[in-house]
């Protein structure tokens, strides 16, 4: 099987001011490109054939590390560009129900998820998850994501947030509280409620 890059839901612009034109082009054109293609090469060098990116995940301990960093990369990115939208949008209802009994409040999810984003050494991931039915909020290192079997606490990702500095660096320098305070404007929660309620639909 082999992966393509898919082009973005939006304009490489669209997302200014909170991540400008430069970071999404070297993120997405380059970066992600990368995991894309690395991923292809590790593949060919596997005898797998047809698995999912998700049922990789679920042994990705027992593959290269190539596949692993790589295939995350993918699966996360492409998560990620979804999760994001120039235009506002709403949650559901049922998605603000549940964080509003889980965690109080949306603004105190926020305030949950990028203190998670924060506490994460070097690069990696900041998520909320569906574990038993449930919201959780976690991180994981590199290109992991909690679909793996090598993560601590395993779930379903409903929103994703790279850390890594190439996503905020040439914009906020060192400053990660300020693209994570930043995010929240253009997180995409029509998407975000729709995989929450495809999750649970589920169960
Ligand atoms: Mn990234």
């Amino acid at each position: 099987m082999k992966y393509t890059l898919q082009p973005l839901p939006y304009e490489i612009s669209a997302l200014e001011p909170v991540i400008d034109t430069k970071t999404m082009d070297i993120h997405f054109n380059r970066h992600h490109k990368t995991y894309v293609d690395n991923l292809n090469k590790a593949l060919d060098e596997m005898e797998i054939e047809n698995l999912s990116l998700e049922e990789l995940f679920i042994n990705i301990s027992k593959h290269p590390v190539a596949v692993r960093n790589n295939a995350g990369g993918h699966y996360n990115h492409a998560m990620f560009w979804k999760s994001l939208s120039p235009v506002a949008t709403e949650l559901s209802e049922s998605l603000s129900k549940a964080i509003n009994n889980q965690f109080g409040s949306l603004e105190n999810l926020k305030k949950e998820v990028n203190e998670a984003g924060l506490k994460r050494f070097g690069s990696g991931w900041v998520w909320l998850i569906i574990k038993d039915g449930a919201l959780q909020i976690i991180s994981t290192p590199n290109q992991d994501n909690p679909l793996m079997d090598t993560a601590e606490i395993k779930g379903v990702p409903i929103l994703g947030i790279d850390v890594w500095e190439h996503a905020y660096y040439l914009k906020h320098e060192n400053k990660r509280v300020d693209y994570l305070e930043n995010i929240w404007k253009i997180i995409n929660w029509k998407e975000v409620s729709w995989r929450y309620q495809t999750e649970l639909n589920k169960i």
